[in-house]
């Protein structure tokens, strides 16, 4: 640091008092000054890598997609010669263990590149382990060690036709294994018991199937197994008979623990793609509607999925059309579900819930219609509606003082809404008309919507980011396995899955949670808990940093006024 004035360094003490590295390269492109973070990051000394030339750097860096990099394609030495590179994250290895970073490259002269450049290294080690940690426990189930559901459909869509070159297979089957009588055992004896039972259960299942099949649990007691072939010659059919009529036998031994004889049997399902689905949620629906199918003649059955099954989903047709008269007739209403913050147990802000009240019906949850409607596009009108209704609730609410200026509504968009071209003049005509605030909505989503499309839904997302709206996903936790873009999108919240927060006090879904509000802590996300009955969940959030919740414990969902008396 020779002939530096005072304010270099000042500045030099501050810029060492940052988190993020920073290396000063001159023209030539020898390294000029580090400050204390870089040192640390490549576990060396500023003597150490002082004078050394970054075309031959004491660091190696490597890229996910490309591997290693040459000493030329160092950003700093790429920036020296003009070229100029979006934030790369990158693999550093040096003389510690390789770190998580993103590096940024700025000039020190933006109109003259060759006046030396200054390299900007952020560690997101912590970040990315993280994010991998949370990615291994959803991809194998705590308890059985199979593949967890999230896991099994990915690798079921990756071998439909849709998928990878080198997964994809010609022919795709599932068997769906659903343990009978299961919560007998497990109200009778205990859940020790029960968990002993499904220990057992999946490793018979591993030792018939493991070596041709992939195999999983979908629930409770409810597992799958994936078999696939490219043999045109093999009768595929007879091939799933066999291996269903085989794990019925072996279920059919009895399972011994602590002196009892437990005798178990299962009803069987099977699917095939391409005959009975195109998609991998479609060809696992296949297979548990032949389940039911078959429970309906006793237990112990193996049915194929039959077409027959499907008729009544003409139902639907007839579903579909009351539907849209009554978005005109107004047979729609918003219900909230207030979101509290953990702390204080104040009211901050609500998720808004569409209830259908039918003239002949009832009441029809929104999981018997929203369904139908995103099939046929009616959706559009349910969400408008919604939207609507949101928008000038908040505004009567913001006059009369019922609710605070940063108190946040959230909106529901199903995965077929988000995908619409007209989905943001729709909402920013909405939003005008109703004289709303968009920082006061936030939409919820699901992590399949970014799956399917994860280009097209980050400009989707930019697009609300530029509206002023909010986003959260929605059930985060049961979507697809990889996190990896959650730190490059304009997300705001992380809602935790009501099935991690009901199992908050069984070890594994405790630390599935804890991982979650760890990682939206890095992120700089909100977290939200669902689905909360009980105060010991309560307790476990408070102690582990969760902000905000939503359960029956606080409230169910609120027909307008009982809301209002509810926040009163
Ligand atoms: P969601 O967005 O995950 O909403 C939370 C669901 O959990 C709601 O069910 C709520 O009533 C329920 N819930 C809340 N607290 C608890 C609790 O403590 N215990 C239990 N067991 N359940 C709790 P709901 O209202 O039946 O809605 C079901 C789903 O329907 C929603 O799941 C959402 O995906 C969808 N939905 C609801 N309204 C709309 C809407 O306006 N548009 C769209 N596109 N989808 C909607
Ligand atoms: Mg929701
Ligand atoms: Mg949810």
């Amino acid at each position: 640091m020779q002939a530096h004035s005072r304010t270099h360094a000042l500045s030099a003490s501050s810029m060492d008092a940052l988190r993020e590295g920073i290396v000063i390269i001159s023209a030539s492109g020898a390294i000029e000054w580090v400050n204390a973070s870089m040192c640390q990051m490549l576990g060396r000394s500023a003597d150490d890598v002082v004078g050394h030339s970054v075309h031959e750097p004491p660091w190696n860096l490597e890229s996910p997609s490309v591997g290693m990099l040459d000493a030329s394609e160092c950003p700093a030495a790429l920036a020296l010669r003009g070229i100029r590179q979006p934030e790369l994250t990158l693999l550093l290895h040096a003389a510690g263990a390789p770190r998580w970073v993103k590096v940024r490259t700025v000039a020190a002269d933006p109109f003259d590149p060759a006046r030396g450049v200054t390299m900007l290294v952020e560690d997101l080690s912590q970040l990315v382990e993280a994010q991998h940690g949370l990615e291994r426990a959803l991809n194998a189930d705590p308890l059985t060690g199979l593949a967890t559901r999230n896991r099994i459909l990915s690798l079921v869509e990756a071998s439909l036709p849709g998928g990878h070159p080198e997964t994809r297979a010609q022919r795709v089957g599932v068997l769906h294994v659903d343990l009978d009588g299961f919560r007998l055992i497990n109200d009778s004896f205990g859940s020790t018991v029960g968990d002993a039972v499904l220990v057992e259960v999946a490793s018979r299942l591993r030792s018939v199937a493991g070596h041709v099949a992939e195999v999983g649990r979908m629930g409770v007691d409810e597992f799958l197994v994936l078999v696939t072939t490219d043999d045109p010659s093999l009768a595929f059919d007879a091939t799933l008979c066999e291996l269903a009529d085989e794990i019925r036998r072996s279920l059919a031994v009895p399972v011994r623990h602590d002196g009892m004889e437990l005798h178990l049997t299962a009803s069987l399902g099977a699917a095939r793609a391409p005959e009975d689905a195109s998609d991998g949620p479609e060809l696992l629906a296949a297979a548990d509607r032949a389940v039911r199918a078959g429970r309906q003649s006793g237990r112990n059955q193996f049915r194929f999925h039959d077409v027959t099954i499907d008729i009544r989903n003409q139902d639907r047709i007839n579903l579909d059309r009351s539907l849209r008269l009554a978005t005109a007739r107004r047979e729609l209403e918003v219900y909230y579900q207030p979101i509290v913050q953990v702390a204080s147990g104040r009211v901050c802000g609500a998720e808004a819930l569409v209830r259908w009240h039918h003239p002949q019906r009832g009441p029809v949850p929104p999981g018997e219609f929203i369904p139908t409607a995103e099939t046929t596009g009616t959706i559009g009108a349910i969400s408008d509606f919604v939207l609507e209704t949101v928008g000038n609730d908040i505004r009567g609410w913001t006059e009369r003082g019922v609710m605070s200026h940063d108190s946040r509504i959230s909106v529901n968009i199903s995965a077929s809404e988000f995908n619409r071209p007209d989905l943001l003049d729709r909402m920013d005509r909405i939003l005008r008309a109703t004289g709303t605030d968009p920082s006061r909505i936030e939409l919820e989503i699901t992590e399949s919507v970014l799956l399917d499309d994860l280009s097209g839904a980050a400009k989707r997302l930019e697009e609300i980011d530029r509206l002023g709206m909010r986003v959260a996903i929605d059930d985060f936790g049961t979507g697809y396995s990889s996190l990896s873009y959650l730190h490059e999108l304009p997300l705001h919240t992380l809602k935790i899955d009501r099935r991690f927060i009901t199992e908050v006090s069984r070890g594994r879904a405790g630390a599935v949670t804890r991982t979650i509000l760890d990682l939206a802590r890095n992120l700089g996300f909100t977290a939200v808990a669902e689905g909360l009955e009980h105060d010991h969940q309560l307790e476990f959030l408070a102690r582990n940093g969760c902000e905000l919740a939503q359960g029956f414990l606080f409230a169910p969902p609120l027909p307008r006024e009982s809301f209002e008396q509810h926040v009163a």
